[in-house]
């Protein structure tokens, strides 16, 4: 703790970590006589650099690069590249620990990875975020590669920020497609990747709820955030029959009593690029909250899917989930639930699905993306959507197997760092003190 003082989101992460894999250390203390935790918890290469860029007024600027090469026992880093001003060690430390064990259980070849910048893409121009851009990658292309380091989107960057990095990438190395997912489609992008995140989080909730003979018809949903995670969680819901009624930006959050219209939120946030308030100006069913929190509104509903950032959902929030009637919280973000509001829900029997399973349908898909490239093939939109379901299924069965067999029946969280760690910590030892 010491060593990563200050460090409050990666030792959050880390705290909450250790103590639910205990009941498997008990019964394999191989792990525990090799080191292992101690190992596996020093990241194995921190880089961090300076990315000076100049805006469109002729000023120059600089922010701060980062990326965090954290565990390669399975395979090449793996992981996304956020741009958000918020971003610093602790949180690109907690984001890459978290991946290591969400690449494990997507049963690809991908050790754990993460990267990104204090940059605020907000309001800048597109030859703005061009130029940071090629000044990010001017530097970071010394540290990745097809089997080296994988880098893909997460806050703040999406398909255009992706191409910007791979033309600058291509620029000083060639043509290697497999060096980032997330591309867009013309330049190797799978199909079904803008999609799989969110996808995969309301896939894993079908496959929890088929457990109980239950579907997600009629189900009453409430989302956070409306980036690519919340958009295409909400198309998922809606196909299979559920409504959500309401999410939200940093700014505040729409409720719309008919049900969120998909198309109009991705021409507002997509297309436009504008604030979600805009979604209320142009639908009459639809109001715009400011400054609030959708976890604070009063709505009896089903399901909860968080799909905004770190620590949305404190036990204040919690609470108002549990007066609302909440029965799953499915996490799209990663870490969004603090381990408080965690035990708060589990004390009221409301199923909590970690983010490290529930969201790792996003980088299932990046390895796909990372198998078509290397046989130069685009699988069709059907074929990979039906691949991630099929790993949705099998990460939510896992969880819920390895849960069962080493701690409490429904602990998803114990399941997915139990399940998790075991390959990776077998491969560690299998590859020697490398
Ligand atoms: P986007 O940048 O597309 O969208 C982020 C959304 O969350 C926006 O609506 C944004 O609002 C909101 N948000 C971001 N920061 C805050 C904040 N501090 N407070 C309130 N709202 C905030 O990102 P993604 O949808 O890609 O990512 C969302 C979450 O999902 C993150 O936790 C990410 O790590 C996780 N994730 C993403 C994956 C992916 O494939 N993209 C894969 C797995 C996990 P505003 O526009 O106002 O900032």
């Amino acid at each position: 703790e010491a060593k990563n003082k200050g460090q409050d989101e990666y030792l959050q992460a880390v705290q909450e970590f250790i103590p639910s894999i205990a009941p498997f250390l008990e019964k394999n203390p191989v792990y525990v006589e090799k080191n292992l935790l101690d190992i596996l918890l020093l990241p194995e290469r921190l880089i961090q650099f300076r990315v000076p860029w100049m805006d469109d007024e002729g000023n120059w600027c600089a922010n701060t690069g980062y990326r965090v090469q954290y565990n390669s026992a399975l395979g090449p880093y793996k992981g996304g590249l956020r741009f958000h001003p918020t971003v610093n060690q602790s949180i690109m430390k907690f984001l890459s620990f978290e991946q290591i064990f969400k690449n494990s259980l997507t049963g690809l070849a991908m050790g754990g990875g993460k990267g990104g910048s204090d940059f605020d893409p907000k309001g800048k121009s597109d030859g703005e975020i061009m130029r940071f851009c090629q000044s990010f990658m001017l530097e970071l292309q010394k540290h990745i590669g097809p089997d080296v380091d994988v880098p893909a989107g997460d806050i703040g960057v999406g398909a255009r920020e992706i191409g910007y990095l791979f033309g600058a990438y291509k620029r000083l190395n060639g043509y290697e497609y497999g060096t980032l997912t997330g591309k867009p489609l013309p330049l190797g992008g799978s199909l079904a990747r803008t999609e799989a995140t969110g996808y995969g989080l309301v896939y894993f909730v079908k496959h929890l709820l088929a457990d109980q003979n239950d579907t997600l018809t009629g189900k009453k949903i409430v989302a956070s955030g409306s980036g690519n995670v919340a958009i295409y969680a909400i198309e998922k819901a809606h196909q299979l029959g559920a409504t959500v009624y309401a999410c939200s930006d940093s700014s505040g959050y729409v409720f719309d009593s008919e049900g969120i219209d998909v198309e109009l939120l991705k021409e507002i946030k997509e297309v436009r690029r504008a604030r979600l308030s805009e979604y209320a100006v142009a639908r009459e069913s639809a109001v715009y909250r400011e400054n609030a929190s959708v976890w604070q509104m009063p709505f009896a509903y089903d399901i909860a899917l968080p799909c905004a950032t770190q620590n949305e959902i404190d036990v204040v929030q919690g609470e108002m989930l549990v007066e609302n009637g909440v029965s799953i919280v499915a996490e799209g973000a990663n870490m969004p639930t603090t381990m408080a509001c965690v035990h708060l829900l589990n004390e009221h029997g409301i199923v909590y699905c970690p983010g490290k399973a529930a969201n790792a349908g996003g980088v299932a898909v990046s390895g796909l993306e990372m198998a078509q490239n290397a046989h130069r093939i685009s699988w069709s939109f059907e074929k990979v959507d039906r691949e991630l379901e099929k790993i949705m299924k099998d990460i939510y069965e896992n969880c819920r197997d390895t849960a069962e067999t080493y701690c409490t029946a429904g602990d998803f969280l114990a399941g997915a760092n139990i399940a998790g760690f075991e390959k990776v910590a077998d491969a560690m030892i299998r590859e020697g003190l490398v």
